[in-house]
């Protein structure tokens, strides 16, 4: 018997992948918003690829922004694409 995956939706290209593959973006319940490569911050959480291009695409459709129920300033947004590009090399 297969394991059953967990799956997650993309925020920005809104496919469903399993969770290992994404990164979590979590929200503290302080209000601030980071990528979260081991999965443990608290927080409410949603999920992008591991792609600057689905970061694009949620910041365009504003999927985060509806995950997280609230606005995210441009500094938040270039924070994420800052650690997305740096996150992806030490794993
Ligand atoms: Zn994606």
């Amino acid at each position: 018997m297969p394991k059953k995956i967990p799956l997650r939706q993309c925020v920005g290209c809104r496919e469903m992948k399993p969770k290992k593959e994404l990164i979590r973006v979590v929200r503290s319940p302080e209000g601030a918003v980071s990528l979260d490569f081991k999965g443990k911050l608290p927080g409410r959480g949603a999920y992008v690829c591991p792609d600057p291009a689905c970061l694009a695409k949620a910041r365009k459709s504003k999927g985060l922004e509806r995950a997280f129920e609230t606005a995210l300033p441009p500094e938040v947004w270039e924070a994420l694409e800052n650690q997305m590009k740096g996150g992806d090399q030490d794993g």
